[in-house]
């Protein structure tokens, strides 16, 4: 769905929708105890053991958010995400509305896999758009962007609206890029105020495209980014910008703070 209030990207568009999205509680993965050891302490706990499974499968502690056949944990405008499902993907049904995930999340280490469709023509903000909004707000952008020329803070891994990527990893449509995303959530005083702000780490077709970036609001179009206070797990969302972006492979991983 085309925003009608931008005439380049619709990242506004969906915010006020996904922050009414009910909040899930879910227990975070395991984590090693916070306190401090000594060097090379052999009492110190053994991290988990986890198989990280073959190339482009998730690792075995994962949620699997899309495994290829079934949309059953996202929602939309319906209770029912209305997305196509393909030959092992999912693909934006265009003007049904953005997605979200049912369970809540704050921080995580999050993998999902997109395409632009080949036929697909890009002209800067039109025709390649989507997005991945975590906590309902901060917008990791997904955008065609080889070859597109966009303003940079709104091309593909870039932070919409606040940081461009490092480098331009996009791939050619028709062919799949992955993101793996190390995001963690902003924190909050009890006043409201920001205690912490949020931070993305992003690695697009396994480049580092954004470094530890931290968060400077909720995303926003043509406007600075602010933050309001929120609950610490929300959705994470996809966006219906009218574009058939395609996605498979989405899974993430909790992560303690
Ligand atoms: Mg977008």
């Amino acid at each position: 769905m085309r925003c009608p209030l931008c005439t380049v990207s619709c990242s506004v568009l969906g915010l006020s929708a996904f922050a009414a999205t009910a909040v899930v509680l879910l227990a975070a993965a395991p984590q090693q105890e916070k306190k401090e050891w000594g060097v090379h302490d052999m009492n110190r706990p053994q991290p988990a053991m986890v198989d990280a499974g073959a190339h482009g499968k998730a690792p075995s502690d994962a949620i699997v958010l899309f495994d290829g056949k079934s949309l059953e944990k996202w929602t939309g405008n319906k209770d029912t995400a209305a997305w196509d499902i393909k030959d092992g993907y999912f693909q934006v049904k265009a003007g049904s509305g953005n997605i979200r995930t049912r369970e809540g999340f704050g921080s995580c280490q999050f993998h999902i896999e997109w395409m632009v469709p080949e036929t697909c023509k890009c002209e800067s903000q039109h025709g390649c758009n989507s997005g991945l909004f975590f906590m309902d707000r901060y917008e990791l952008q997904i955008l065609g962007s080889n070859p597109n020329k966009t303003y940079p803070d709104g091309m593909a891994g870039a932070m919409y609206g606040q940081y461009p990527p490092l480098v331009n990893a996009c791939r050619p449509n028709g062919q799949w890029n992955s993101y793996d995303v190390v995001f963690h959530a902003p924190k909050f005083n009890a006043d409201g105020s920001l205690a912490k702000a949020g931070t993305m780490t992003v690695m697009f077709n396994g480049v580092l495209v954004q470094d530890h970036s931290e968060i400077w609001g909720a995303t926003a179009h043509a406007a600075k980014a602010k933050y309001s206070a929120h609950e610490p797990k929300l959705p994470i969302g996809l966006q219906d910008h009218g574009d058939p972006l395609c996605f498979r492979n989405v899974w993430l991983r909790p992560l303690a703070d």
